[in-house]
């Protein structure tokens, strides 16, 4: 059955960043009815600026909608607004390596709701915001602690979409991790607590005898563009890449563990602490699988090597 809502979203306009109105009975203060999307746009030496794979930003978006009982806009109307939005900040996006203009478009119920329903109107819009790159001095190696007690998502739930409310559901157990000195959490699923979903904000890979292994998607765990990516880069390099059940004795038994995600790119796991016990990877926690990916996606990204996959847009 389909709750998606019809609707079309009529022609924006560009405004100088700053507050919005909104109705306090909107039905996304009230009902958490929203979704977002991150994407990154990089400055070539050329001076073209390049997108990655929007219209999966967009496909995703729609995805999400559908979920949450909204319309949302065509991948055409979104692919050209973040265009729209990125020229007008031309001067934001960094120079050649020094980071990327961070772009969020955000979906909203902005109509008003009393009872529990979906909103009668709804809002598209795009902040932007230039970001320096995640690792300051190449590749640096994060700690995460496996979360027993809190969970992520469950199934049924919202965990595969990109809506406001999964993120405020990490909020507290990404706190208490980095205040004891983690980098975040890495969640499990919530029937058997036995195998990994994803960290707060990216995906997880573990590398075993040369063989690569993530998450399979299924409802619990957001379908990261980086992910689906680095399958792909990975799998055209000859590696074996599989989308299955992980579990955390494989995690703590790996030869290596990266995160992917639009915001950490290619992250190397220097160590993982579960239940008290800590595991730390070899090479300083700079694998060289995580390595060559990271190379990789960057130098597709930032226009550095020959977009043989067609990914980036101009
Ligand atoms: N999981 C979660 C929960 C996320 O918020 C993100 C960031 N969008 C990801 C994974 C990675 O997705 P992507 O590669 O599309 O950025």
């Amino acid at each position: 059955a389909k709750c998606s809502q019809n609707g079309t979203f009529s022609k924006g306009e560009l405004q100088r960043f700053g507050p919005i109105e909104l109705n306090p009975s909107s039905g996304v203060l009230n009902y958490g009815q929203g979704l977002f999307e991150g994407l990154k746009a990089y400055r070539k030496d050329d001076g073209f600026i390049l997108l990655f794979r929007p219209e999966e930003n967009a496909l995703r978006m729609m995805m999400g909608a559908e979920r949450m009982c909204m319309p949302s806009p065509s991948v055409e109307q979104f692919v050209d607004s973040v265009k729209l939005t990125v020229l007008a900040n031309k001067r934001w996006v960094p120079p050649v390596g020094k980071g990327s203009l961070y772009i969020r478009p955000l979906l909203m119920g902005s109509g008003a709701v009393l009872g529990l329903a979906p909103a009668p109107e709804y809002t598209f819009l795009i902040f932007v915001s230039p970001v320096g790159n995640y690792f300051k001095e190449g590749l640096a190696p994060i700690n995460l602690i496996v979360e027993n007690d809190f969970h992520r998502a469950t199934p049924g739930g919202t965990g595969g979409i990109k809506t406001i409310g999964n993120y405020a559901s990490v909020l507290k157990a990404q706190s208490i991790a980095k205040a004891k000195g983690y980098s975040d959490v890495l969640y499990l699923d919530s029937t058997y607590k036995k195998y990994l979903e994803e960290v707060s904000s990216c995906n997880v890979f573990v590398v075993k005898d040369k063989v690569i292994s993530t998450p399979a998607i299924k409802g619990t765990i957001l379908p990261g563009i980086t992910r689906k990516s680095i399958i792909d880069v990975a799998r055209s390099r000859g590696f074996q890449v599989e989308e299955r059940l992980v579990s955390v004795e494989e995690l703590l038994d790996a030869d290596e563990v990266f995160c992917t995600g639009t915001a950490v790119v290619v992250s190397p796991v220097g160590s993982i602490t579960y239940l008290g016990r800590r595991v730390e990877y070899g090479n300083k926690g700079v694998g060289l699988v995580s390595q060559q990916l990271y190379s990789a996606l960057t130098g597709l990204q930032m226009g550095l090597t020959e977009d043989e996959m067609g990914w980036t847009v101009k």
